[in-house]
């Protein structure tokens, strides 16, 4: 079967870049991704169906347009054939390679491999759109996050999303409560948003962007982060409540491991709210950094874009994967912070790049990373 599918997939890749392509140059600009049609964005023209193959086209035409013969960016081959080695290449690592622990088989574990292989081309579309214009495009994230979560709730598999304990998930559903509460407060004008929620406008003018986004005079950093501390407020106070009430309280005891036990409902149910869980502590842990380091360094630390990326791996791997990354990622990017420093002189550059090459690392070598860590800490505590 192998044969069959390791092709189907790298075409279902291409289709798949061929519409990042689209999100990537639309969605930043707030521009519709379903309307209008492709056309070329020099001359304006309709782009026929056979002017659109995935990376074909581009080859035929040798990167330009049929009307005008204007160039055509070769990132969208370059997406195009990435987003298709990606999710071809991601079978082959987990069916033919083997390369985790706990997988069954296509057949079987099909929903995870959607889950991780959207969350791998969303975060190419996200890193793609932050290293031209240092923004996050949420809503692909967003995506993400769902899709792990469905998939995690339909067909459970602990090696992959690890389930929620009755504890973990009255926390979750505590601090959900409170997010979604303050949410609700900030939208009604009783919270004030921090940062001006720069984040949240589309791009109009591809050159004013990046210098509205960065440039922030007149704004105190530790006085717009300790807005986003009230923020968290009712989520780390609703969360400890759900804690105490699940374990400290015997009826609601009795009831939550009534609700997680081992029957089918209760594993997907327990999978399902294992993902949020995963969710919540992968944004933990980037606002977490971004809170201390902003109030630390009094200049505003990683992005609310950082925090919905995390998040979404989270939601997608599980939380002992989103904690791996948030270790690992860093290191790529010091790595390349330091030959930038060495070869060209400091130069500022977007974090999500380095989350997604992270979560590639860590989601293909999960179990080889656990495995160095446990003998790691063995050997400090020896
Ligand atoms: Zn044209």
């Amino acid at each position: 079967m192998h044969v069959i599918w390791i092709p189907f997939l790298f075409l279902v890749g291409a289709c798949v870049g061929s519409f990042l392509n689209v999100v990537i140059y639309r969605l930043p600009r707030g521009e519709s991704i379903v309307f209008p049609a492709s056309h070329c964005p020099s001359c304006g023209r309709a782009i026929k169906w056979r002017d659109n193959i995935p990376i074909v086209s581009w080859l035929l035409l040798r990167g330009r347009c049929r009307w005008c013969d204007v160039g055509i960016s070769s990132r969208y081959l370059l997406i195009e054939l990435l987003t298709a080695v990606l999710v071809a290449g991601l079978y082959v690592c987990y069916f033919v390679l083997r390369l985790r622990d706990g997988i069954s088989g296509f057949t079987e574990d099909w929903p995870m491999f959607v889950a991780h292989a959207a969350l791998l081309c969303g975060l190419l579309a996200a890193s793609a759109v932050d290293i031209e214009l240092f923004i996050v495009p949420l809503q692909v994230m967003w995506v993400c996050a769902a899709v792990g979560i469905a998939s995690a709730a339909f067909r459970p598999n602990d090696a992959f999303v690890p389930h929620a304990s009755p504890a973990t998930a009255a926390v979750s559903a505590g601090v959900v409560v409170g997010l979604l509460a303050a949410w609700v407060l900030l939208r009604r004008g009783w919270l004030q948003p921090s940062f001006l929620d720069a984040d949240d406008k589309p791009i109009t003018d591809e050159r004013e962007s990046t210098v509205a986004i960065t440039a922030q005079d007149g704004v105190n950093p530790r006085k717009e982060i300790l807005r986003e501390v009230l923020f968290l407020a009712p989520a780390i106070v609703l969360g400890i409540a759900g804690y105490f009430i699940a374990t400290r309280i015997g009826a609601a005891e009795r009831f939550c491991n009534e609700l997680f036990c081992e029957t089918s409902i209760s594993k997907n149910l327990a999978s399902g709210t294992g993902a949020v869980f995963g969710m919540l502590v992968g944004a933990a842990w980037i606002w977490g950094a971004r809170i201390f380091g902003t109030l630390g360094f009094g200049k505003e630390a990683m992005g609310m874009g950082d925090v919905h990326i995390l998040a979404a791996v989270g939601a997608v791997a599980g939380w002992k994967a989103a904690t791996l990354v948030f270790f690992v990622a860093p290191l790529f990017g010091l790595v390349w912070a330091l030959h930038l420093l060495i070869a060209r002189g400091k130069r500022e550059l977007p974090y999500g790049p380095w989350l997604a090459l992270g979560t590639l690392i860590v989601l293909l070598f999960y179990d080889a990373l656990v495995i160095f860590i446990n003998r790691f800490a063995a050997l400090i505590a020896a």
